[in-house]
């Protein structure tokens, strides 16, 4: 009997990728571990991208070798598949987590690496009496993740924020776009697929410390009590409807505590799906398949998700 070869048996692909400066590639990485819902297979090459030069030379890697290739952030908004992700991920770290505080007049901005952690900067933005992103305290997210999805809660979104985005596009091209250049929409800024951000401005206001840290402390209050905590999750599974909220209509759908497996639709909110520990992501999607079919059948309304499926599904899935 023959073992079937594996991509990741591509010798000349492992030696490109291996020999670029800044880049640590592992083969058949478990990405459960890089995901707020400690689910997902294994990606067949894992690269981690430290600068921008070792980014380009990867993506050129990539692209002579035909590789499939997908961007993943602090995975806080994706649902990656059992099977795990054919192809190459990036994930960006070092300088891609560098930021940088500018002061002018009653304004200060800020340039961000897309690596940067959402909550971080918040919080560094309020001891330091930036006001304008009080509402993101608590996205798990990358400033990169958060600018793709133009992450947003209580009213606010990373859109209102935003003055320019530093990308590089399928080909290889470095871009800078500006807000006006940008198509935001609700939890989507429609860049094409393949473009990978690597730095952001944002524009933040001067404020007392204490106003804003107030602030703060009153959205984490409402955070807290209207959302799960304890186990793993992906934040909203759907998108709201217009005019409606998806945890409400799958509430009254009475799917409250509905479980596939060790997936549970959360107790406390029910556009989350929490992970009891060793769900499995066919287990997620069964779920929210439930999820949609019964809300369709009830209000005649038909869910989206917010979450993004990742990776190799199942045929009935695809
Ligand atoms: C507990 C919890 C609470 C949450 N609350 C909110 C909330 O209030 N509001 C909200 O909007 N979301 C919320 N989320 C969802 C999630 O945190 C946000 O969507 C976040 O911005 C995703 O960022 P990420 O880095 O985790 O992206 P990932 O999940 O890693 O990726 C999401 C998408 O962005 C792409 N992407 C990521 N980084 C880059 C990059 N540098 N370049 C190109 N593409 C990239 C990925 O390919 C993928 O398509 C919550 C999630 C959790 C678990």
């Amino acid at each position: 009997m023959f073992a079937m070869a594996k991509i990741t048996d591509d010798v000349p692909l492992v030696h490109d990728l291996a020999s670029v400066p800044g880049v640590r590639l592992r083969l058949d990485e478990p990405l459960a571990r890089y995901t707020s819902m400690k689910i997902g297979g294994p990606a067949d090459y894992f690269i981690e991208v430290d600068s921008g030069a070792a980014l380009a030379a990867v993506l050129g890697v990539v692209r002579r070798h035909q590789l499939p290739l997908w961007l993943l952030g602090n995975g806080s908004n994706v649902l990656i598949s059992d099977r795990g992700v054919r192809g190459a991920v990036i994930h960006l770290a070092g300088s891609f987590k560098k930021v940088e505080w500018r002061e002018a007049g009653a304004t200060v901005e800020v340039e961000v690496g897309a690596a940067y952690a959402v909550t971080q900067l918040v919080r560094q933005a309020a001891r330091k009496g930036y006001a304008g992103l009080e509402w993101a305290e608590g996205i798990p997210g990358s400033v990169g993740g958060a600018l793709v999805m133009n992450a947003g809660a209580y009213g606010s979104e990373f859109e209102k924020v935003v003055e320019r985005v530093e990308a590089v596009d399928p080909d290889g091209h470095a871009l800078v776009l500006t807000k006006a250049q940008m198509t935001f929409s609700y939890r989507d800024s429609h860049l094409p697929a393949g473009t990978v951000v690597t730095r952001v401005w944002l524009r933040l206001r001067r404020e007392e410390a204490a106003q804003v840290d107030a602030k703060l402390r009153e959205l984490v209050g409402k955070r807290k009590s209207s959302q799960p905590s304890g186990f793993p999750n992906s934040g909203s599974m759907f998108r709201n409807p217009p005019g409606d909220f998806a945890g409400r209509l799958i509430q009254a759908a009475g799917l409250k505590g509905h479980r596939v497996g060790q997936a549970q639709i959360a107790q406390r909110h029910a556009n989350f799906i929490v992970n009891l520990g060793g769900a499995k992501a066919a287990d997620v999607r069964q779920l929210m398949e439930a999820a949609r079919s019964e809300v369709r059948r009830r209000f005649n309304i038909d869910l989206v998700p917010e979450v993004k499926f990742v990776g190799e599904w199942p045929t009935e899935h695809s």
